[in-house]
């Protein structure tokens, strides 16, 4: 996808640090307590940028010398891990946002359509939260991010974003098209998909390499 195709809401983090963690990341010889090590420390810088236009309220502050205003997050935030390997970036935001709460999803892929199929869902009856960030490493077709944000919505969630490690051009496209008001913040934008439906060159599977399974 070259640059002037990239919708307005799709950014790419250039910051040195996130792309010398990346590298790491992508490694064939990063194990995986490294690798959810830098699941971690990529998401909490992620994240930091993707909060950038979070709404704050003023707050008084007695400092030892005197009292000043200061700025409390004003957003009630709802984190949302894609199950399973969006679970290795919930600490890392909840570490930025201590008070977000998390509603887990889970979405499997169908391997044989590359559809996603939603299998479990604990989000309350109606939304409780003013932005919801939606956590899943790998925007691969866009199939689950497309599905999440379509149940969010439904739920009333206003505003949405997407954060993912790496993104396949293919996968951006789907969610511009679906969902315009949607944001989408990463750390790489990829060349493509295989025929399996995995980013090249991508990481492999992000839910593998996390947890430690993917030798069956
Ligand atoms: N999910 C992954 O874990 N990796 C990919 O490359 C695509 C989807």
């Amino acid at each position: 996808m070259p640059d002037a195709a990239l919708p307005a809401t799709f950014h790419v983090s250039t910051h040195p640090a996130i792309q010398h963690k990346l590298a790491l990341l992508r490694a064939t010889s990063t194990e995986p307590k490294k690798f959810r090590e830098l699941v971690r420390e990529i998401s909490w810088l992620l994240g930091y940028e993707a909060l950038a236009d979070a709404r704050t309220a003023p707050v008084t502050v007695q400092t030892p010398m005197e009292t000043t205003t200061g700025a409390q997050l004003a957003d009630r935030i709802g984190l949302i891990p894609i199950l399973r390997a969006g679970l290795g970036m919930v600490d890392a935001m909840l570490e930025l946002m201590p008070t977000a709460e998390v509603w887990h999803l889970g979405l499997f892929r169908d391997e044989r359509t590359l559809r996603p199929v939603e299998y479990y869902n604990k989000l309350p009856d109606t939304a409780t939260v003013d932005l919801c960030l939606i956590l899943d490493p790998m925007l691969a077709t866009g199939g689950s991010a497309t599905a999440a944000i379509d149940v969010l919505k439904h739920w009333g969630a206003r505003r949405i974003k997407l954060i993912n490690l790496i993104a396949a051009p293919e996968g951006v496209r789907a969610v511009a098209e679906a969902h315009p008001d949607v944001t989408m913040h990463c750390a790489a934008l990829d060349r493509q998909l295989n025929e399996k439906g995995y980013i090249l060159p991508g990481l492999g599977d992000a839910g593998d390499r996390q947890f430690g399974t993917g030798h069956r």
